[in-house]
């Protein structure tokens, strides 16, 4: 993707750089304090608890690291701009305002209006204060692990993260959370993989626009983002994490599917054929 030099989105809170170690740390602290009381007063699980509390110590970054940090931060960055770009021209388009999402940057461990983040939460949207909130280092995590290298799979995250902003604004995640009390969790799950393939939708429909109108996305990163669909599905993952609590990595759906969807984004570029509710793939 050609990305530098280019606009990067003002509506970042980038909370990385707040104090180094010990006081991120800190938050870690208050989160789980926080979570204690939540906990104590019966609006809370024992999971939440265990979500909130660091994994392991945390270690002061090299310059080196530091740097290929900012250099990520700019990236994202410039994502969120162009899906700033791509969202207003589809939404007014259709004669509505698209209202920006705020993106979080952290590092270790931050507080949401979900409840604790941790790096070991995974990149999310939180539906209550409308914001992102993403860990640098799951970039390493994705190429590391999961083996999906290339910058262009960090920007399928953040278009897929913005794909849930685009669901709430719509209307769908509400709908969710009524069905949400209303199923079983079995039952629920279904339609949270829908939910999260809708996601993946949204986010090739954003790189299909980003095309058009910037001309910076080529078919190396098309391959990209639908490598890292492919490598950060259940199937995949379930084998790859056992044990590990990432919430916006589970129930996502098969690598096929996310892969399928991505592309029919990116393919049609028309949001109205992302109904994937309706749809057996
Ligand atoms: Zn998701």
């Amino acid at each position: 993707m050609q990305w530098i030099g280019r606009r990067e989105s003002d509506n970042v809170d980038d909370r990385r750089g707040i104090g180094g170690g010990h006081i991120a740390a800190g938050g870690g602290v208050i989160g789980v304090i926080f979570l204690l009381a939540k906990f104590l007063l019966g609006g809370g699980s024992v999971s939440d608890l265990q979500q909130i509390i660091p994994q392991g110590q945390q270690q002061e970054m090299t310059t080196e690291q530091k740097a290929q940090d900012d250099e990520r931060a700019k990236f994202v960055k410039v994502v969120l701009a162009d899906t700033e770009d791509v969202w207003d021209k589809i939404f007014s388009d259709q004669g509505k305002t698209y209202t920006k999402p705020t993106l979080v940057l952290f590092r270790d461990a931050t507080q949401s209006g979900c409840g604790g983040a941790s790096s070991a939460t995974g990149p999310f949207y939180c539906p209550a204060d409308h914001e992102l909130y993403i860990d640098l280092s799951f970039a390493d995590e994705l190429k590391n692990r999961f083996g999906a290298a290339g910058d262009f799979a960090m920007a399928y995250v953040v278009a897929h993260e913005v794909g849930h902003h685009i669901q709430y604004l719509l209307g769908i995640a509400d709908k969710m959370e009524r069905l949400q009390q209303q199923l079983s969790e079995t039952e629920y799950n279904k339609y949270s993989v829908k939910m999260e393939l809708q996601a993946d939708f949204y986010a090739g429909v954003w790189a299909h626009y980003d095309q058009k109108m910037k001309n910076v996305i080529d078919e190396k990163d098309i391959a990209e983002a639908l490598n890292a669909a492919n490598a950060i599905g259940d199937d995949r993952l379930q084998q790859e994490t056992q044990g590990r609590v990432t919430p916006d990595a589970f129930t996502h759906g098969t690598s096929a599917q996310r892969m399928y969807w991505f592309k029919k984004g990116y393919d049609t570029g028309d949001i109205s054929q992302g109904n994937t509710f309706a749809s057996d793939r």
